[in-house]
């Protein structure tokens, strides 16, 4: 017979960091276009897996010396390799087993969402019946971690477990097998220092305002988050913060476009191996909330020299959006 148990001891033989498991129930109330139940009607559990990102990944960004570890495998590659292979693995366990499992993976996830807005855009795709919301249904993974007991909420609206704080990525997988569902994570992480509002590149992060939804009877709040401030500075677009950022780019020409938009790729040749760059690097919801929370021992995990060991780097003045010149070029 097939159980939670079994389940979990697979995900993490084959790679999963962390397996949490929700029952159905527990997503009433979510928005229709959000809504797992749309993607397995018959579906009885919602299998969680977190996926650690390894801090050294980040070293790089930390150091402002190389960017790539993270771009390419701390972010891209988990999400468009590693993941899904671990996934297949236990979907396919899970059916050798009897039943049914549909992945819900973390990569091209928004085809039915706005860039610019992060809403469902109706010109996108359209429903193919009227009971049904239209395909792709975007589950909120950290929503789905939540429900399924793995931690909870940031005051970043970053999904922080116990053992890895901010430092994981999240994919799901949806099945008829009657699992025994976790209970709901009562713990705390979050101990609301906002340093991650200090530290935030693009001010994306209230200090103040607060966002909530209710999830399984459960209140999460988090402070209000601008997501267009949040992605133009994830892939580069505040020149104190991007060292590739070339002469002549101008922010007020891709500063309220998803991802800083086409006219950034042309002012930042940075090699893109699965999405846009991400070398702003977290730098407040991630990687200062880490060093936070590892300082106050709020995190299981432990290693045996500290993450943050300098203060972190920022370009000033005329150094801010000059070009790089790795091998000296201008000098020559
Ligand atoms: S930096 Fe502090 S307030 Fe922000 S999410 Fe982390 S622990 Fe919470």
């Amino acid at each position: 017979m097939l159980t939670s148990a079994k389940v979990k001891k697979m995900a993490r033989a084959l790679g999963a960091d962390l397996c949490g498991i929700a029952s159905m129930e527990r997503f009433e109330g979510a928005p229709k276009q959000q809504d797992p139940r749309y993607i397995f009607p018959d579906a009885k559990a919602c299998i969680t897996l977190a996926f650690r990102i390894p801090r050294g990944y980040l070293r790089g960004i930390e150091e402002g010396t190389y960017f790539n570890a993270y771009t390419a495998m701390g972010y891209g590659g988990l999400n468009a390799i590693y993941m899904p292979v671990v996934m297949r693995e236990i979907c396919c366990f899970i059916e050798d087993n009897g039943f049914e499992a549909a992945p819900v993976p973390n990569f091209y996830s928004g085809s039915s969402i706005s860039f610019a807005t992060q809403q469902y855009d109706p010109t996108r795709s359209r429903a193919v019946s009227p009971d049904k919301p239209s395909p792709d249904v975007l589950v909120d993974f950290r929503v789905a971690a939540f429900a399924s007991g793995l931690g909870e909420f940031g005051w970043s609206k970053m999904f922080l477990t116990p053992e890895f704080g901010p430092m994981q990525r999240i994919v799901c997988i949806l099945t008829d097998a009657p699992l025994a569902p976790d209970p709901i994570f009562t713990g705390k992480v979050c101990d609301r220092c906002k340093i991650c509002v200090a530290q935030c590149t693009g001010c994306a992060i209230s200090k103040d305002e607060t966002e909530s939804i209710t999830v399984a009877g459960h209140k999460v709040e988090w402070g209000k988050f601008d997501y267009i401030k949040c992605s133009v500075a994830y892939v580069g677009g505040l020149p104190e913060y991007n060292p590739f950022l070339q002469i002549g780019a101008d922010p007020e020409k891709y500063k309220d476009q998803y991802s800083g938009g086409a006219m950034l790729d042309k002012h930042m040749p940075y090699p893109v191996p699965f999405s846009r760059p991400a070398v702003e690097g977290a730098r407040g919801c991630m990687r200062a909330c880490y060093a936070h929370l590892e300082e106050k021992g709020l995190l299981k995990k432990h290693f045996v020299n500290r993450f943050r060991k300098r203060a972190p780097w920022k370009l000033a003045g005329e150094a801010a959006a000059l070009p790089s010149d790795p091998f000296n070029v201008g000098k020559e």
